[in-house]
């Protein structure tokens, strides 16, 4: 029975894929980013309309999209090095807010 109560577990978390390092984890471990009319997002509520991809908060796995085009193919846009670099910020705000949650 332990194995079904195991089963039970997982399937209440969403689980998402980091488009950084290419694995899975829990969506509450990855922060969203979207395409929105404003341009790349990032989505602290996770309710946002438009397409999204998640990604690990990691230097690894944001380096890894930081190139842009890892980023652009996920959100199948076009992204500039001012987007990059504006994004990159957005990034390091919502890391240290949580982190700091994660610490409260
Ligand atoms: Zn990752």
């Amino acid at each position: 029975m332990k194995r079904l109560q195991k089963t039970n577990i997982t399937n209440k978390v969403p689980i998402r894929t980091c488009i950084g390092c290419r694995s899975t984890d829990a969506k509450h471990g990855l922060i969203r980013l979207v395409n929105s009319p404003e341009g790349i997002l990032v989505d602290q509520t996770g309710k946002r309309d438009g397409r999204g991809a998640y990604i690990h908060t990691n230097h690894q796995c944001l380096n890894r999209i930081l190139d842009g085009h890892t980023l652009s193919k996920a959100l199948r846009v076009e992204i500039g090095p001012d987007d990059l670099l504006g994004l990159k910020k957005n990034i390091e705000i919502m890391t240290v807010k949580m982190s700091l949650e994660v610490a409260q």
